[in-house]
């Protein structure tokens, strides 16, 4: 029997393992992970966990009755492709199957790097170590009006932080929403107390304060950056295994590297979306889910002796964020050239915004309106066309025409 080696223990790899077994792979499944940790889900750490509502958010699953042998605290280092072999500090370990699910690394604010008061949030130890800040009601600056800014803007304000938020952009999430959608968005940063400052970009973190390109300084009793993430692949160097200009593994519709054997999926990896007609990276956790399945049937359709067709994976990307007492929800995929619909008014408590390209849905951000996404999300997969005089309509539920 073919031995699959997971290399990250993230939602990604596990849910690799998981669909192995649930889709009737009975031969080794053995799951490395760096992390010291029992494997747990990471939304909760900006959210419940954060806030010391919950304790941890390790998943509810029996690895041991699986079968599935965890590997814990243990970082794999290199891959020897020939040898069909990994290596760790304590000893290299045989695969016959690779799957790479390693995730993604928040990127530092350079020069902040290991500075005391300075953090990230992306692990369970991040998260622990930024309880006692919240607990303590520092004054707290977090870098970057990102998801993970917001979140966590929104968590020291229920704590009752004093929170400045500053983003070197004109506006919150510029690399994601256009400005007339994020103009709203950036109003909820006031109304939840804390405070706003955008085209503010860092020069420096001296003891006690952020200083500001333009001379100004801000108290700091913390810090927190949270300027986006990057494919943890840096361990791939020299392994033969393609990787793309923004660090990503380039799996292939299938899910496959550019080496037999090897698959990749979650955060580490992109993949050619025939759908929207370009390549995705998604970091967001439906995706650490979803590619998994179509992985696993990938490996054991590729291991049952015959040449079957291989699943393709081409998902419609889908989120979520709760940031200032909203659920802000996206499925799907826009461009700058798609066509901007609002439905709802951008002040009121909830509204979606649509984007349709030559008149069919290809992305839906909903606010507070759950039914316009899960509604939306079934439009999007169909390729549907919508009216867009109706579909403005926030009173007629989405239908195609
Ligand atoms: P990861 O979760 O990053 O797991 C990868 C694992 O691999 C890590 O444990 C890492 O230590 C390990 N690893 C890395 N390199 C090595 C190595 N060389 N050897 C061994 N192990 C290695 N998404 C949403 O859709 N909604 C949300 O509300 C949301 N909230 C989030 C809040 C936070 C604070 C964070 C950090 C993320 C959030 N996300 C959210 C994103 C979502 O959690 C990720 O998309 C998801 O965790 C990706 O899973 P993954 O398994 O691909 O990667």
């Amino acid at each position: 029997e073919r031995r699959i080696v997971i290399v990250g223990a993230g939602m990604a790899g596990v849910q690799t393992a998981v669909a192995l077994r649930e889709q009737g792979f009975t031969g080794p499944v053995t799951l490395i992970g760096a992390e010291p940790h029992q494997p747990y889900d990471r939304p909760p750490l900006s959210k419940a966990v954060l806030l010391g509502k919950a304790e941890d958010s390790a998943f509810d699953i029996d690895f041991e009755a699986l079968d599935i042998e965890l590997q814990l605290g243990r970082d794999v280092t290199g891959v020897r492709s020939a040898a069909h072999e990994l290596d760790t500090p304590t000893g290299p370990v045989p695969y016959d199957v690779l799957v790479i699910a390693t995730g993604a690394e928040p990127v530092e604010l350079p020069g902040s790097e290991g500075v005391r008061g300075v953090h990230l949030l992306r692990t369970l130890d991040d998260a622990a170590r930024l309880r006692p800040v919240l607990g303590e009601q520092h004054t707290v600056v977090v870098v970057g009006a990102g998801w993970i800014g917001a979140e966590f803007a929104t968590a020291a304000r229920a704590a009752g932080c004093e929170v400045t938020v500053v983003e070197a952009a004109d506006r919150p999430l510029a690399g994601v929403l256009p400005a007339e959608v994020a103009a709203p968005m950036a109003r909820w940063y006031g109304e939840s107390g804390a405070e706003l400052l955008t085209g503010a970009p860092v020069a420096r973190i001296e003891p006690g304060r952020v200083v500001l390109a333009d001379g100004r300084a801000i108290e700091a009793g913390a810090v927190v950056v949270g300027i986006g993430a990057r494919p943890a692949t840096a361990w791939l160097a020299g392994s033969g295994i393609a990787l793309g200009p923004d660090g990503s593994v380039t799996a292939d519709e299938a899910l496959r590297t550019s080496l037999p054997d090897v698959y990749a999926v979650g955060d580490c990896a992109s993949f050619p979306s025939a759908r929207y007609g370009t390549r995705l990276l998604v970091h967001h956790w439906d995706n650490a889910v979803q590619g998994p399945r179509t992985a696993a049937a990938n490996i054991i359709g590729a291991g049952s002796g015959g040449a079957p067709q291989p699943l393709t994976y081409d998902p419609v990307p889908y989120f979520w964020s709760e940031q200032f007492d909203r659920f802000v929800q996206y499925a799907g995929h826009h461009g700058g050239a798609d066509t901007l619909l609002w439905r709802g008014e951008p002040d009121g408590p909830a509204w979606s915004v649509l984007w349709l390209r030559d008149g069919a849905l290809v992305a839906v951000l909903a606010v507070g309106r759950p039914r316009d996404l899960a509604q939306g999300r079934k439009l999007i997969e169909a390729g549907a066309r919508l009216d867009p005089v109706r579909a403005a309509d926030p009173s007629v539920p989405l239908k195609s025409t």
